[in-house]
């Protein structure tokens, strides 16, 4: 085998060789310190031997440094995250006043007339400990309407000249179904918009060259982070700016495509007509909800929640999205899987993914569609089997666990926390697990997610349900080659072995720990052997 592999290397000489370095591929570190490019692809992995390295081939010198696959992230929403970099970036806000200095300062930036926006901010992370109102940033912005949004999305800021321009005075409208308009003693709205009312401001919607400026600055916010392929999630209409980039000349990330539904048949064909370009933007499936979330008490539970959001029945579990249980999404499933496509649901409570399970069960030849379920938060222990049984993939993001972790005791209590973020659980009864960000949620960063999902580390510094930790060796696989797998690529990437498009990062570490966990990032990252992070 090695004879071949050198043979191969004969004509024409590699384009790329890198040497020195600590090779880890498919679950364990690789033998040989040396992997040679030609053409965007592996073509040896082994041993540095001297002759390799001939004229017209550059040569990379990893320092002894791990070399891993690119990382794939396989849930983001890259164009809404993109977008949002183009925003007031609050997430470093630390106080009350720093939050409107901040606010100030964009705001002196901005033409006349244009809206404010702004995303990120957390009030729970400040001294104050106060929610923000409409006269904190009244003061600042004017006549400007300004619209900042918290950092989970699930609730936002309008100043008064954004609630003029949606109509919502001391008089009305009453809240939406879902939702709540905060407001004070006497009625007057003090700006807090929460769930289906954040919907009620509408800034202006991106154009198509703003949503193309978005695209292109998150390849590079993903790119930098060592993340060289996604399955994004993105609204149908928008997949042609994803085949308009991946027609570039040298794209430097890879898109497995999701659309969000809402009428099956529509969205079906509308996927099956997406061109895609082959190996760079792939239209793979669709994406549906099962349930809402743990943090506003919307996720569908088995048994009712331990703390009850304002003004909820006692026996309060949360509820399931009316697809799931009209028979829409038993007939979509049905017809997607008839076209060929991969279903992706996003499932949050034990409930919602144990009845998302029993309509995946009825598909015919599910495991060769490999439908996901997305979050898989919370589990009721007898359906952990189910996903390796059925071939179904659970499909988590690590780092939602350092952020739940802070509260998800006091909602749902210890026993069922035990069940919460269960990697180790799954992996043990061999499900495909895949890690992802869910960016513009939480950070693209992937070793932020891996740090959690192998230390149990959550914000607060704590460890937290340390029974499902993982080894780094199970979440890099999560995040590379059971990713490939679970976007229909498994042929192509995920891994560093010769006829694999040679995408991979040169980390900063040569053997990461838990203890080192928290300072490893990219030095340098290569997607088809160019480099599209690094130093030089
Ligand atoms: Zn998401």
């Amino acid at each position: 085998m090695l004879i071949a592999a050198l043979l191969a290397l004969q004509t024409p000489p590699p384009d790329l060789v890198v040497m020195n370095a600590r090779i880890w591929s498919d679950g364990r570190v690789v033998r040989g310190d040396c992997l040679a490019i030609r053409d965007g692809r592996f073509v040896y992995v082994g041993p540095f031997r001297p002759e390799m390295a001939r004229s017209g081939t550059r040569v990379v010198d990893a320092r002894g440094q791990m070399v891993i696959p690119g990382l794939i992230d396989s849930h983001t929403h890259l164009l809404e995250g993109g977008v949002g970099l183009f925003e007031l970036q609050l997430r470093p806000a630390t106080s009350k006043a720093d939050f409107i200095r901040r606010v100030k300062e964009w705001n002196e930036k901005l033409p006349p007339g244009q809206w404010l926006t702004g995303n990120g901010w957390s009030a729970e992370s400040w001294p104050e400990k106060e929610q923000p109102t409409k006269e904190w940033i009244d003061a600042v912005t004017g006549d400007r309407p300004a619209f900042l949004t918290r950092m989970d999305g699930h609730s936002a800021l309008a100043n008064s000249a954004a609630l003029r321009k949606a109509g919502i005075t001391k008089d009305g409208p009453k809240d939406p179904p879902g939702g709540v308009i905060d407001r004070d003693a006497n009625g007057e709205p003090t700006g807090m918009l929460r769930e289906e009312a954040v919907g009620l401001v509408q800034p202006p919607p991106p154009t198509e060259e703003e949503r193309y400026r978005g695209l292109l600055a998150a390849v590079k916010e993903a790119n930098r982070y060592g993340v060289t392929t996604v399955s994004d999630i993105a609204s149908v209409a928008n997949f042609d700016l994803y085949r308009r980039y991946a027609s570039q000349a040298e794209p430097t990330l890879r898109f497995a495509l999701y659309a969000r539904t809402d009428d099956w048949n529509r969205t079906i064909t509308a996927v099956n007509a997406f061109k895609n370009v082959p190996g760079w933007a792939e239209a793979r499936g669709l994406k549906a909800f099962m349930d809402g979330s743990l943090g506003s008490r919307t996720a569908f539970m088995h048994a009712p929640f331990n703390e009850l959001p304002p003004g909820k029945p006692k026996d309060w579990r949360g509820v399931p999205m009316p697809g799931a249980v009209d028979g829409t999404y038993r007939q979509g499933f049905r017809a997607a899987a008839a076209a060929g496509l991969q279903v992706i649901v996003h499932a949050i409570g034990d409930q919602a993914n144990h009845d998302l399970l029993n309509l995946y069960e009825n598909i015919p030849d599910l495991k060769a569609r490999r439908f996901r379920v997305e979050h898989v938060q919370h589990l009721m222990p007898g359906d952990i089997p189910r996903f390796a049984r059925l071939g179904v993939i659970p499909s988590l993001q690590p780092y939602h666990k350092a952020d739940d972790g802070r509260y998800c005791e006091a909602v749902i209590g210890a026993d069922r926390s035990r069940h919460s973020y269960a990697f180790r659980s799954l992996l043990a009864a061999n499900a495909s697990m895949v890690f992802g960000s869910d960016w513009d949620v939480v950070t693209i960063d992937p070793f932020a997610g891996i740090n959690t999902a192998v230390t149990g580390k959550i914000l607060t510094g704590k460890v937290w349900q340390p029974q499902q930790n993982i080894t780094l060796d199970q979440a890099l696989s999560c995040y590379t080659s059971n990713g490939a797998y679970a976007a229909f690529w498994e042929n192509e990437i995920g891994r560093i072995a010769p006829g694999f498009r040679a995408d991979f990062v040169v980390l900063n570490q040569r053997t990461p720990t838990a203890r080192t966990l928290d300072r490893l990032a990219p030095s340098e990252v290569y997607v088809e052997g160019r480099k599209v992070y690094g130093q030089n």
